[in-house]
């Protein structure tokens, strides 16, 4: 997944333009910058690359997650229907905003099960929160109804699937609001950045005012503008922008590779019987960032995860004893480690996790290996990486 592996000429190109006027800010000083505006771009390329109405850039994707909470009105004591399987940033998004993080179980999709959101709805439920973890994607159609027969927002978390598509519609796309991050290991890098897309005019307008303190960007002197509501600063800067302009004109180069290189490793592990494929939803195509597939039983995985780092295959991650990406290790947030008061609203809100046990999730993550796609080896490389895969894995089970 990582376009870290092919930075080169054309990131450096964007970066100079910006090193030799010496403006690295997004906004203003016209007359110094000699026409580079590299954040407007990569919004324009954004938006002519997934088919939205809007783009708009942030200094991460945690920024932009949050942001599309915010934008859509989500806040205080809301209650916000996330997975249980997802990175940290997605609950850290929603509590920046004083909102609740109901967190319910994933199914064979990796994502949402769609059973377990209909039953966590609540009076207080504001907004549904699938997360495309690990290349795919939540069953969107089925998220879409429930979010319409409720009056829900669907924003959807696209930092790990970005390019890939469902109905013919690029993943972030689909609902009311998407975000993507360009941290140094996703499938586009800037370094540090983020940003949503939307085609919603109202929430790009809050988007892009409340990323910048609430500007709102009328006239030209920065000085005099107004502030029509509370913002804060997540602004990118024009150097970590103008690195994800290059890499974001590579997206689908990057994923032809994936592809290639996923569908070897994917054949290759077909001989095996008791291997089962993640589900991909009908109408969905991943990004191929990673292949992920399930073996037999907890052990056996655990197992295999340990051959697989002792045979020097490295990038295959065993998410149930994983610190970063799965509730069972999420302490920090059950005992509510916080270095400032937490609302009582919050703490009565996340009650319910000193109980909930995720079976059902369990299930999967247990069994499930999440195998990362490089770029940048040969075919013959990925090609001997499967073999020693499926020696491995035969040996196992
Ligand atoms: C990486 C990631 C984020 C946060 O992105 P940063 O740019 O690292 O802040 C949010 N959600 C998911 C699912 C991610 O993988």
């Amino acid at each position: 997944m990582p376009g870290f592996e092919f930075f080169g000429e054309l990131e450096r190109k964007e970066v100079n333009d910006v090193l030799n006027t010496g403006v690295l800010m997004r906004y203003g000083f016209d007359g110094m910058r000699n026409n580079h505006w590299k954040a407007k771009e990569l919004e324009l390329e954004l938006q002519n690359q997934f088919q939205v109405k809007h783009a708009q850039l942030l200094s991460s994707g945690t920024a932009a997650v949050s942001m599309s909470l915010a934008i859509a009105g989500v806040g205080a004591g809301d209650e916000v229907i996330m997975p249980c399987f997802t990175f940290v940033a997605s609950f850290e998004a929603i509590m920046m905003l004083g909102a609740i993080p109901v967190l319910v179980d994933i199914d064979d999709t990796l994502t949402l099960d769609i059973d377990e959101v209909k039953k966590a709805i609540t009076l207080k439920t504001k907004a549904i929160m699938p997360v495309h973890m690990c290349g795919s994607m939540a069953n969107l159609q089925a998220l879409k109804s429930i979010c319409d027969k409720h009056h829900l927002v669907l924003v959807e978390d696209a930092c790990q699937a970005i390019g890939g598509t469902y109905q013919g519609k690029a993943l972030g796309s689909y609902g009311d609001v998407g975000s993507f991050s360009f941290d140094f290991v996703k499938t586009i890098t800037c370094g540090e950045g983020g940003a949503i897309i939307t085609n919603n005019s109202k929430y790009a307008q809050y988007a892009d005012h409340y990323s910048d303190h609430g500007h709102d960007h009328l006239g030209n002197d920065r000085g005099a503008e107004m502030h029509p509501f509370l913002g804060y600063n997540f602004r990118i800067s024009e150097l970590n922008a103008a690195v994800g302009l290059a890499q974001v004109k590579r997206l689908q180069e990057f994923i032809s590779i994936q592809k290639k290189h996923y569908t070897i490793l994917r054949d290759a592990l077909s001989q095996i019987p008791e291997i089962i494929f993640r589900t991909v939803p009908e109408g969905g195509e991943e990004n191929y960032s990673f292949l992920n597939f399930y073996l037999p039983d907890l052990e056996t995985t655990r197992n295999v995860s340990k051959a697989f780092k002792d045979a020097g295959i490295d990038g295959c991650f065993h998410y149930y004893d994983n610190n970063w990406h799965y509730v069972r290790k999420w302490n920090h947030l059950k005992d509510l480690k916080s270095l400032y008061p937490i609302s009582n609203e919050v703490k009565k809100g996340l009650k319910y996790l000193q109980t909930k046990t995720f079976e059902k999730s369990d299930f999967y993550i247990g069994r499930n290996l999440s195998c990362l796609i490089k770029l940048s080896c040969k075919e013959k490389e990925v090609l001997e990486r499967a073999n020693k895969m499926v020696e491995i894995i035969k040996s196992s089970v």
